[in-house]
């Protein structure tokens, strides 16, 4: 059957390099590369940037980012069975795919990358949330990526975007819209992966702010959101005792009710609190 980039389809890739999925490395791959290249374009225009891709597995993604356009990928992939079926598809787009056998926790991208940099991932799950985490919280803003267009678990999706007075709103929804701009832009079923796991899965995609939406100390913030989310059904008069003396004023100072709970704070609110803690 043909494909998008002349290359065989994705299932006789798995087949011909024997690579039977590991749950302990988070595979769940995606074979179709119509789907692969529509995660592509939710990444914008690709074609002035690199691209960091974590996990390429046997490359259905990383194939969909050269198809649309991208004018390097530097693929991080742990498992070293996959190298094989990448190389396959460096050679069909010379000088465009360099792929780095490591883990992306540990492996230093900064020195392949040229900017612009945008990051497009299907996530292994058990490190998703861990490196969105590290890529919003870079020592000096702004990061060295431009956006993050990043698959996950629905529930992390939700938690990411998640607006207050809801079910999913808390510290990561805080983390990330801070600084920077969050939305779903795609919804995939089980089915759409090989194998298929238990849970929907969705994309996001996040664009980074060149400033913060409201001035404060990072660091306070995360202390306050950490303590008040810890017992997010509590009032925060009782949340934040610990915080710091006269808790109640503090909290009146910033215009917050201290009989309100953490869900009901919107970002502005903490940050507010923020900056009357730091004084
Ligand atoms: N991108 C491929 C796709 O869409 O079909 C594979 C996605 S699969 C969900 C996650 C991939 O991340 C696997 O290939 C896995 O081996 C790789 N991986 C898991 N942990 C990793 C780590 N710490 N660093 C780099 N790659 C990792």
């Amino acid at each position: 059957m043909a494909t998008i980039d002349g290359l065989p389809p994705l299932r006789e890739v798995i087949r011909a390099h024997d690579l039977v999925a590991k749950k302990q490395l988070g595979q769940n791959f995606l074979l179709d590369l119509n789907l692969t290249a529509k995660i592509a374009r939710q990444a914008g225009d690709l074609s002035g940037c690199d691209v960091l891709e974590v996990g390429p597995g046997p490359g259905g993604l990383t194939r969909g980012l050269l198809a649309e356009g991208a004018r390097r990928v530097l693929a991080v992939e742990k498992d070293a069975r996959c190298l094989p079926a990448l190389a396959e598809v460096a050679a069909a787009y010379p000088g465009r795919l360099q792929v780095i056998n490591g883990d992306a926790l540990e492996v230093d991208v900064m020195a392949h990358l040229t900017p612009p940099v945008r990051v497009v991932a299907n996530l292994p799950y058990n490190v998703g949330t861990e490196l969105l985490i590290r890529w919003l919280t870079p020592e000096v803003w702004p990061p060295f990526w431009e956006s993050l267009t990043l698959m996950f678990q629905k529930e992390v999706a939700e938690r990411i975007v998640a607006k207050p007075r809801t079910e999913h709103y808390g510290r990561l929804a805080l983390l990330v819209q801070w600084r920077a701009e969050a939305k779903v832009v795609m919804h995939l079923p089980p089915e759409a992966f090989t194998p298929a796991p238990k849970v929907h899965s969705a994309v996001v995609h996040v664009t980074r702010l060149a400033e913060p939406r409201f001035p404060c100390d990072f660091k306070v913030l995360q202390r306050i959101t950490a303590m008040a989310f810890n017992q997010r059904r509590k009032m925060l008069r009782a949340s934040l005792k610990g915080l710091a003396p006269g808790i109640e004023e503090k909290l009146a100072a910033a215009g917050i009710e201290p009989t309100a709970r953490a869900e009901e704070i919107s970002l502005e609110g903490f940050c507010s609190l923020a900056r009357v803690i730091k004084e």
